[in-house]
């Protein structure tokens, strides 16, 4: 009997979804934190006014993110428990309409009708709802939606963005501050979104691109709003 190799490689779909959200989340963390920064900084506020600011910032998008995060994900997770017990409650009524839908979905899949209506017996034998929800549904156990744990990675990973233009502001020389947090804000963008396409098989360079684009662009118009206000009040 031919030993079954356990399935070992890990594919890049199962690190991708995690570490997009991380990155995003850093991104996020990166320009609306040093974007408040510079609109602040151009408004000529003093290095303590700016510290404040930048952690305020920072618990505040923080918070932000996970009740985003949290709201969202458990209304999946509603929508997920709603279609079980529907698919539970067909199962019960009408297990003969749900094998043949199963054979049907195999079927669908490449399989001779006499092997589709097999394995739809066997799975169904061994696991009813389970298989139904994974092959009819698409819910499966690792990819069930986790609230706290979205929630909680995602504000983690903002916080983790927002601290790296705050300690530039912490280490960085009083005068030209503002240079110095878009300049290091530009590097830190580069490199994740370089990371992110990376990871996700894509060209770093243009990911870097486009996350540095779009993050200069951001801290350009607050800015320039800042310097606005600056000269107003
Ligand atoms: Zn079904």
């Amino acid at each position: 009997m031919r030993s079954i190799r356990r399935h070992i490689e890990t594919h890049r779909t199962d690190r991708i979804g995690w570490l997009r959200a991380a990155v995003l989340g850093a991104n996020d963390g990166i320009v609306s934190t040093a974007s408040l920064l510079v609109g602040v900084a151009a408004a000529n506020a003093s290095a303590s006014s700016l510290m404040m600011t930048g952690v305020a910032g920072l618990v505040a998008g923080a918070m932000s993110m996970a009740a985003g995060e949290y709201v969202s994900v458990y209304s999946q997770t509603d929508t997920e428990e709603a279609d079980l017990a529907r698919e539970r409650a067909e199962l019960a009524a009408d297990p003969a309409a749900e094998l043949r839908e199963l054979t049907a979905i195999y079927v669908g899949r490449g399989l001779q009708p006499e092997l589709a209506a097999q394995v739809a017996e066997q799975l169904t034998n061994h696991d009813a709802l389970g298989t139904h929800a994974r092959d009819e549904l698409g819910i499966s156990g690792p990819h069930r939606a986790r609230p706290v744990q979205a929630a909680l990675s995602s504000a983690a990973s903002f916080a983790g963005g927002a601290a790296l233009p705050l300690a530039v502001v912490a280490i960085a020389p009083g005068n030209g501050l503002i240079y110095w947090i878009c300049g290091t804000s530009l590097i830190f963008l580069a490199g994740l979104g370089a990371l992110a396409s990376k990871a996700g098989g894509a060209n770093p360079l243009a990911g870097a691109w486009r996350v540095t684009f779009w993050g200069a662009l951001a801290m350009a118009v607050t800015a320039g709003v800042g310097a606005m206000f600056g000269t107003v009040v």
